[in-house]
């Protein structure tokens, strides 16, 4: 039987992608393998969000020559956002002669047509669809994990932020119907996961698309009802598409989760322009107010990001206001990373790295404390914690998730593993809380 290693890089829509990969191969007769080494076919599914993304991509490659020198009859492959750049196919190809096979987001169905035509000819293929076909439903998935699963409820992105190269490699956005999603989710509930995550760039625009009129707020009334799973959680969310009747449905349904990741990017209503946001520091601290009257208890994190282009130390102190008066439990913290290709790299008054690394320190910092505070704000509470398996940090705790998704430990038996505990918490730390189960 043949192997396959598949190396991902980037964020948890890349990872489902794998999934799904990993399904076809599998339906093809190949085995996973852990060791990269001796695998018949080694597939790199790649992020190009940030230069230090390619870079680590490129510098793996360079790493594979060596095995494929040792093993020709191994086959190399590199997928996903990189090589769907303009351009990049053909550069990756001039670069690493004994890569065998690349291709696109918009062609990935096409995997096994891909190795049945290298194992026949072997000869390199490059093949990049420029734009998305229909969505191919069906497609064979192997799951990494065994309680919390992925479902992706729309394609690409159409927002164009100023920075951003995903719509670039992504597409336009296409939405999954909903029917198709429900089964989805029906039968990962037979199969005995506990959770899942909605998928897409910007999931609040979920339903533009369709033929029928559809929103996510509807969506997440139709995926609440289906049995076996209990949770149901969703990334990302757009500021500029999210209201208040979403809001209020979220508070009124039992099985989506009381966590908002609402990126925020910039308290500088100046930068969002620059960005192409399309929405305001007001509009966003309204939504945190309407999110925290109709739930207090929310957790709410975000994404941000130092040194877009013309940011002055003012853009950056508003940044750092929004950041006290809103009090994120957490957030992802990003140095702004020129793309060529979007408007931004083109944009007068780079900021300079050094500026660049203070203002992420300055902020790392402040988010850690307001983090802490946040934390310690839960000691005495209730939690239900969905419990995960057993903790590394000793033998005798378990760990698992809150409804906030905040990581737990506490006492309990690995036989908990699946299970929701009420958990009332004793001590915050930054990255986790610690509590016990309530008898
Ligand atoms: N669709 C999501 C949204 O609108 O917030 C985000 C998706 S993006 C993959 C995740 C994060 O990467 C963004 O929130 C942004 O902060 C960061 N990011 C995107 N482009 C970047 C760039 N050129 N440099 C640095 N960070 C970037
Ligand atoms: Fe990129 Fe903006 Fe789309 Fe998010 S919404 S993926 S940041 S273009």
């Amino acid at each position: 039987m043949k192997s396959y290693n598949i190396k991902t890089f980037g964020c948890q829509m890349n990872e489902h992608d794998s999934e799904v990969l990993a399904g076809m191969l599998e339906a093809m007769g190949y085995r996973s393998t852990e060791d990269a080494g001796k695998a018949d076919l080694v597939l790199l599914n790649t992020c190009c969000i940030r230069e230090t993304a390619e870079n680590k991509v490129f510098s793996y490659l360079g790493r594979l020559r060596r095995q494929k020198v040792a093993n020709p009859a191994m086959i190399i492959g590199v997928c996903g956002c990189m090589p769907q750049q303009e351009g990049m196919a053909a550069r990756m190809h001039q670069l690493f002669p004994h890569v065998d096979l690349v291709f696109g987001t918009h062609n990935v169905q096409q995997l096994p047509v891909f190795i049945d035509r290298i194992l026949a000819e072997r000869k390199p293929v490059l093949e990049i669809w420029p734009e998305a076909a229909e969505i191919t439903e069906g497609l064979p998935t192997v799951r990494k994990e065994g309680l919390r699963a992925w479902v992706t409820i729309m394609h690409g992105c159409d927002n164009y932020c100023t920075y951003c190269i995903v719509p670039y490699v992504r597409g336009r956005e296409r939405s999954r119907g909903p029917d198709v999603i429900v089964r989805e989710m029906a039968a990962l509930g037979r199969d005995g996961f506990k959770e899942v995550v909605l998928l897409g760039q910007n999931v609040n625009s979920y339903g533009k698309d369709l033929k029928y009129p559809m929103d996510f707020a509807g969506l997440l009334e139709k995926l609440d009802g289906v049995n076996g799973i209990a949770r149901i959680r969703y990334m990302t969310s757009h500021p500029r598409d999210f209201n208040e009747k979403l809001i209020r449905v979220i508070a009124r349904l039992g099985k989506v989760c009381e966590h908002f990741h609402l990126p925020v990017q910039s308290g500088s209503n100046r930068i969002l322009k620059e960005m192409h946001r399309g929405y305001t520091r007001e509009h966003y601290l309204s939504l945190v107010e309407k999110i925290k009257f109709y739930i207090p208890t929310a957790v709410i994190t975000t994404d941000i990001m130092v040194g877009f282009p013309g940011e002055d130390d003012d853009d950056f102190q508003a940044t750092m206001d929004l950041v006290k008066q809103v009090r994120f439990d957490s957030s992802y913290t990003f140095v702004y990373n020129a793309r060529p290709g979007t408007p931004a790299a083109e944009m007068a008054e780079q900021v300079p790295e050094k500026t660049k690394k203070q203002r992420i320190q300055d902020l790392i910092k402040l988010q850690n404390s307001v983090s802490m505070e946040k934390n310690k704000e839960e000691e005495g509470s209730r939690q239900e914690v969905l419990v995960e398996g057993k903790s590394n940090i000793d033998p005798g705790l378990v760990y698992g998730k809150s409804r906030g998704n905040k990581t737990v430990v506490f006492p309990g038996n690995i036989i908990l593993t699946g299970a929701i505990a009420p958990v009332t918490i004793t001590r915050a730390h930054l990255a986790y809380l610690e509590g016990f189960i309530e008898k």
